[in-house]
């Protein structure tokens, strides 16, 4: 294979620079484990400034526990959770929210570019009040969306509105939650606390980091107990100072804005390059950091013979080509240049 870099997913990429020089600050003493060290409370302290906001901060290894045990925080067994049916939590965690909830319910709603809507949220509320059908207690939404969408602070907060008619939390995927800001060019906290979100589950691994996600808690009374959930669940890093420490990286400076900024553009190159091939069609407006295209099959096979790796099976068909934060404009010439050679073979 003679590519180094790759459209299969964000999370192919590796390490950035200034998590990577952190990993190496707080590998030189002996800490305190299990995240009773200086550099976890210096992290929450990091995010706390940049959502201006008074909130609990939980570390986890990958967005699948970040999102299972904060939906199973909001949730007893016999609850429901409203999401748009493409929804990472619905297709691509094997049910961890279902099983670390015991029991609570996903409840599909349709609506259009991989975004919740409030009126089919309002349907599924509605729709029964009985005591056979599990009764709705969260949503959750996605930002960017699994199709990179962006949801805007007036859909959110048209959520937000028909969750407090129906008493309902609100959880976000927030898994590229840094190409959602960059797309939106606002501060944190306006689709977030300003939004009603209650948890968020930040995305590291996709912004930068070796690995982990930070589960952000803005109504507090949730996050009680929440570690015991992160022990019991195999998500308590004895050496807390490693997944902590990247984040501090990502956060001192606004290298995770840089770098979802970045992301976002390459998918723009990208996307603007497929534009001006006739026989190519782009399937989701193109706002966070990934380009959807409908290609033909032949197409696709003789891209995947000349080494690039991309996903076919996300959303509705089509190829994926997600960019990262170290996505380099070689790559994209190189693959253009490829698909320019496979749609004339
Ligand atoms: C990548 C991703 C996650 C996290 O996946 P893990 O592999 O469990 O870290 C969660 N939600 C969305 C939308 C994602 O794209």
């Amino acid at each position: 294979m003679k590519q180094l870099q790759q459209f299969a997913s964000d999370n192919y990429s590796g390490i950035c620079p200034e998590s990577l020089a952190y990993l190496e600050k707080v590998n030189r003493n002996h800490e305190f484990s299990y995240g009773d060290d200086k550099w976890t409370a210096m992290a929450c302290d990091k995010f706390r400034e940049l959502f201006e906001a008074d909130c609990d901060v939980f570390f986890v290894f990958n967005g699948t526990a970040g999102n299972a045990l904060s939906l199973a925080a909001m949730c007893s067994s016999y609850h429901s959770i409203i999401c748009q049916e493409s929804a990472h939590v619905e297709t691509d965690e094997c049910g961890a929210t279902e099983f670390f909830s015991h029991g609570a319910k996903l409840l599909n709603a349709s609506g259009e570019m991989g975004k919740l809507q409030a009126r089919d949220v309002e349907k599924l509320v509605t729709k029964r009040s009985d005591i056979h059908y599990p009764k709705p207690k969260a949503i959750s939404v996605t930002q960017a969306t699994e199709l990179g969408t962006v949801y805007t602070v007036n859909e959110l907060e048209s959520l937000h509105k028909m969750a407090d008619k129906h008493s309902l939390k609100i959880h976000m995927d927030g898994a590229r939650f840094a190409n959602a800001i960059a797309f939106l060019d606002l501060p944190p906290r306006a689709i977030t606390v300003d939004c009603g979100i209650d948890v968020l589950c930040f995305g590291g691994s996709k912004n930068g980091l070796a690995v982990g996600e930070a589960v952000i808690f803005f109504d507090r009374a949730l996050a009680d107990e929440f570690a015991y959930r992160c022990k019991q669940a195999g998500q308590l890093a004895a050496k807390m100072r490693f997944l902590a420490a990247q984040w501090l990286g990502l956060l001192e400076n606004g290298a995770w804005l840089r770098y979802g900024r970045h992301s976002n553009e390459c998918a723009a190159i990208l996307e603007a390059e497929i534009r001006n091939i006739p026989e190519l069609s782009i399937m989701f407006p193109r706002q966070a950091n990934s380009v959807f295209v409908r290609m033909p099959e032949s197409v696709i096979r003789s891209l995947y013979d000349k080494g690039w790796h991309f996903y076919t099976f996300i959303g509705v068909g089509g190829a994926r080509l997600m960019c990262s934060w170290d996505t380099k404009e070689e790559t994209i010439s190189a693959f253009i240049a490829d698909l320019k050679q496979a749609l004339a073979g």
